[in-house]
């Protein structure tokens, strides 16, 4: 095994325990199952199987998730939410769509993109042949801001270690940035959305795609001509065929 391959191995271990695993399964000659083929080709209930090392993602995201919900760091949004707002998805999904901040919807249900900016993105993962089941949402921000303000520096700060983590154990191949918060927390950059566009970037393993926010599709439909270019670059990065 060449050095890096060892220190990656170990870095993967110690995460792992540190999670709280201490018993790996035998991986099948096949490895890790990461298909992403197109809706209608995939069996359902993807997300119930192992497969994998999906246990311990399993695991590790679960434990990651009552450190969300016990967490009061942001003073403001703790005493106003209902309900943090983890992620849901495969825990071994290949690709994560990834998003601002919980609205008044999501704070009620615990569940992220469930109002109008949510079915829109399920219309936009439909059209890219795959299924919300197979695909794993997440937010930046775990709590609503109250009033849907954008998330203030300090919160990205303090929701960054939980939004690392879980893309850590989830290791996508692929991350699709909605928006500008979103695109700025993980990129670590300020340059505006409409330059980060049409760009592979990189985190970790995964290569990162930026799009617009579904919220700005709502209030300009003419923009979902440009998310649908930058869907086609994804999918066809992907090797799903239209
Ligand atoms: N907008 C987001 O960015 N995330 C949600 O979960 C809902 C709306």
């Amino acid at each position: 095994m060449a050095a890096r391959d060892a220190r990656a191995l170990k870095q993967r271990l110690e995460s792992l325990a540190a999670a709280g695993v201490t018993q790996l399964p035998k991986t099948s000659p096949g490895g890790r199952r990461r298909a992403a083929v197109p809706a209608g080709e995939r069996p359902a209930q993807r997300a119930a199987v192992d497969t994998g090392g999906g246990t311990d993602r399993i695991r590790a995201l679960k434990i990651l998730n009552q450190q969300v919900a016990d967490c009061t760091q942001c003073a403001e949004l703790a005493a106003t939410r209902t309900n943090t707002v983890f992620g849901v998805g495969p825990a071994d999904a290949r690709i994560c769509f990834f998003g601002e901040a919980p609205g008044a919807d999501e704070d009620a249900s615990g569940e992220p993109f469930v109002g109008r900016a949510g079915q829109l993105l399920n219309k936009i993962i439909e059209a890219c042949k795959l299924r919300r089941e197979d695909v794993y949402i997440l937010n930046v921000l775990k709590c609503r801001p109250p009033g849907n303000r954008p998330p203030l520096p300090g919160e990205v700060a303090n929701c960054r270690r939980f939004f690392e983590r879980q893309l850590e154990i989830i290791a996508p191949e692929y991350i699709c940035c909605l928006g500008t918060s979103a695109s700025h927390a993980l990129l670590e950059t300020v340059e505006p959305i409409g330059k980060l566009r049409k760009r592979w970037f990189a985190h970790g393993s995964a290569k990162v795609i930026c799009t617009y926010h579904p919220s700005y599709l709502l209030r300009n439909p003419a923009a979902k001509r440009d998310v649908w270019d930058d869907m086609k670059i994804m999918m066809s990065d992907m090797g799903v065929v239209f």
